[in-house]
């Protein structure tokens, strides 16, 4: 049996690394007999120590001495083994704490309570807090920029270290912009996994922080590639939804992907809610999700056949309620609020010899958005090196105008490593970063109240 799972020479290697596993465990037993035997005898201790040892150790010699040492022999054997990170099971570490809760089959999906006064209470939750004003400056509203992953580990080994390289990049343009961060990992509803966690978070958000204006959903596939672009926030005063896409495309052809619901801009009011609840039916998980995505595939241009997700459904809304929702919504394509990587990401060096960071469109785009990389997953819709590699490009194009502040840029696109763009000087306070991106929150809120 064994020598039909592994063939004849996997056996006698097995055969080997057993017999000198044997042996390794008897030199390792014999090791610690004798530096059981140099503890004791005080050859490693103050001479207080020492001494303290030593009456330890007759004081307690009866009881624990014969087999303490074949104790010792066990742990010592079994944590060179469970030291190891590389051959640890992470899946022992799960708790099962039961069920989820079960949804009530006779009852329509609900995000939550029905509100309908939410702009009346908000308005008097900001009138008697002054403290946290909904604006921090003249057509600057507090935003929150939320995003999350999964609550497990990524399913290949290097997901994770893309989703730090992908929040280090969201904190650093949140920095720079005066937006507070908020990064989730729970999964708030069980109905509502995948790309729908998004709906009930958002709610439970805007309504525990009446004090942010907006609210900026942002996947984890997205980078922030432009850190000096500022959005354009009066241009919104009058809309509640902002997200990348073209009208025509949504309204006239109900095309799937006529809009991008991987970065989008919420303003925080009753209407908010209302296009919440109206978005959310779709989304419950099994049955519901599954029968949806055969209309939104049926309806929809050009949309493959798979289950409901966040972003058909947002296209259908709108398409079938454009009189409902549409005159809320600011449809955005004078810059990539979302930019799909594709066509992106093999022009950045074009853009490094052509333009300067602060334009947000094709010259310089805003978000690079790694859609259909599944960087988390185990698979994705593209190539894993291509999505990896352009994952890394995106992230060092964004990093090097950090990077500028501080006199050091990348080695290239390609490269972890980096240089120095200018030497130490010992008037520190006199250096210019290039782009001014030290502190432009700070500026945009002085220069436009003054
Ligand atoms: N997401 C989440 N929890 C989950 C799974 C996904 O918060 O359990 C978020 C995550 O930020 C992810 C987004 O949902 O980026 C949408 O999924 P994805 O980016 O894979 O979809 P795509 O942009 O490829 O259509
Ligand atoms: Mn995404």
């Amino acid at each position: 049996m064994l020598d039909w799972c592994f063939g004849a020479r996997r056996v006698r290697q097995m055969q080997r690394a057993f017999r000198h596993g044997k042996i390794t465990l008897m030199c390792l037993l014999m090791t610690v007999v004798v530096l059981r035997g140099t503890i004791g005898a005080g050859k490693f201790g103050t001479p207080e120590q020492d001494f303290n040892e030593i009456r330890e150790h007759f004081h307690n010699r009866k009881r624990v001495e014969p087999h303490r040492v074949l104790e010792e022999a066990e742990v010592s054997t079994e944590s060179s083994e469970s030291n190891n990170y590389a051959t640890f099971d992470i899946s022992k570490l799960t708790v099962d704490e039961g069920e989820d809760e079960k949804p009530d089959p006779n009852k329509p999906y609900s995000l939550g309570p029905k509100i309908s006064d939410w702009d009346e209470q908000r308005a008097e939750w900001l009138r008697k807090n002054p403290n946290f004003p909904n604006f921090i400056g003249p057509n600057k509203p507090r935003v929150l920029l939320v995003t999350g992953s999964s609550p497990k580990p990524c399913e290949n080994p290097v997901g994770d270290h893309y989703l730090l390289k992908a929040i280090k990049n969201k904190i650093d343009y949140c920095r720079l912009h005066g937006i507070e961060i908020f990064y989730n990992m729970a999964l708030l509803d069980a109905e509502m996994a995948g790309f729908w966690a998004k709906l009930p978070l958002i709610r439970k958000l805007l309504l525990s922080h009446p004090e942010i204006e907006f609210l900026w959903w942002m996947d984890s596939d997205a980078m922030f590639t432009d850190m000096a672009f500022e959005v354009p926030w009066e241009r919104y005063k009058d809309h509640n939804f902002v997200m990348h896409g073209w009208n025509e495309m949504v309204y006239d052809q109900k095309n799937w992907i006529g809009l991008n619901t991987g970065s989008f801009l919420l303003r925080n009011c009753q209407w908010a809610l209302d296009i919440l609840d109206a978005w959310a039916p779709m989304g419950p998980k099994g049955k519901i999700r599954t029968e949806a995505g055969k209309i939104l595939t049926r309806e929809l241009k050009d949309r493959p056949v798979f289950e409901a997700d966040d972003q058909s459904a947002m296209v259908y809304l709108l398409a079938t309620q454009r009189d409902n929702w549409g005159d809320k919504v600011y449809l955005e394509s004078a810059y990539y609020l979302h930019g799909y990587w594709g066509i992106l990401v093999d022009r950045y060096e074009e853009m490094i010899e052509n333009h300067h960071p602060g334009l947000g469109d094709h010259r310089w785009p805003l978000v690079t958005h790694f859609v259909g990389c599944k960087p988390c997953g185990k698979f994705g819709d593209y190539p894993v090196e291509r999505c990896l590699k352009q994952m890394d490009r995106a992230f060092n194009f964004g990093d090097n105008q950090i990077l500028q502040i501080y006199g050091f840029t990348h080695k290239s696109l390609a490269s972890r490593r980096v240089k120095r763009t200018r030497n130490d000087t010992n008037n520190p306070l006199e250096v210019k970063d290039d782009l001014g991106l030290l502190h432009p929150a700070f500026k945009a809120v002085k220069v436009s109240s003054s």
